[in-house]
């Protein structure tokens, strides 16, 4: 008996630290910035590893709305990392890069179902040359009016930034930002690299160039500090459950990740 009372304390005692752990985490002031790519319904979710069912979705979304988590705007974001206004330590940003069509047709419901904002990063050439798989101007500047969007620049043509000329680099993310303000009539702040590839120059340009902050998603630079220009985003997969969903917007999957690499380098 007196074994049984003492089963159940150590229970009742391993309950309440693992839901202290669970509420106090993320730490305040580490905010998850989450990063998807297509949003499709099950039958149409592929081999790649960048599309997230929306069932799956729906399930994320739901779980953040449950535990309390607050999706917030870029803006939002960018006014808390230049400490214009404070966190409450349950923040977290949802993004979205390629400005594929299946953001409009699927992840935009149900975002609005829960009110979450969310931003999606364009590629220019494809939306303005409608290509195929991509989001056309005119949904672009449809869902560029929805107060819960954002729509940031991912450059003009998706090629990776850190294999082309300084010149070619420059049209990229100045010349996208330009041509995107023009064509959907809306300034552009935000800005992705792709394949998260970047350098100590090409940082420099993205904040010459009037962007407020970049995002990255490559975790081979887990090493460097994190700047305005360098911010690291959590990449859903598609096999991601509501268990790994938690470790990623705990910060855990990350430490984890920075403990392996720091003992490997
Ligand atoms: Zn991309």
């Amino acid at each position: 008996m007196k074994f049984l009372k003492g089963l159940l304390v150590l229970a009742v005692f391993v309950l309440l630290l693992l839901g202290a752990i669970f509420w106090a985490l993320p730490l305040k002031g580490s905010i998850p910035i989450l990063m998807y790519h297509f949003v499709v319904p099950e039958k149409q979710v592929g081999p790649t590893s960048l599309d997230v069912s929306t069932t799956l979705f729906e399930q994320q979304m739901w779980f953040l709305k449950t535990f309390g988590f607050k999706p917030i705007s870029l803006y939002e974001l960018h006014a808390i990392k230049t400490d214009r206004q404070e966190a409450t330590g349950r923040e977290v940003a949802i993004t979205f890069d390629d400005g594929n069509a299946s953001y409009a047709t699927y992840a935009l419901p149900i975002l609005e179902k829960f009110g979450f904002p969310s931003a999606n990063f364009l590629v220019e050439e494809s939306v303005l040359q409608e290509l195929h798989g991509s989001m056309d101007l005119k949904t672009v500047k449809q869902i560029a009016a929805n107060p819960i969007v954002t729509l940031g620049s991912h450059t003009r043509t998706h090629e990776v930034l850190t294999q082309m000329r300084l010149e070619k680099v420059v049209d990229e993310v100045m010349g996208s930002k330009l041509q995107l303000e023009k064509a959907i009539g809306r300034e552009i702040h935000f800005f992705t690299y792709p394949t998260g590839q970047h350098d100590e120059e090409i940082v420099r340009l993205v904040e010459d160039a009037g962007y407020l902050l970049g995002f990255t998603s490559s975790r081979k630079y887990l090493h460097e500090k994190e700047t305005l220009f360098s911010l690291t985003r959590y990449k859903i997969n598609p096999n991601d459950n509501l268990a790994s969903f938690w470790l990623k917007l705990a910060g855990i999957t990350d430490l984890v990740q920075r403990l392996k690499y720091s003992f490997r380098y």
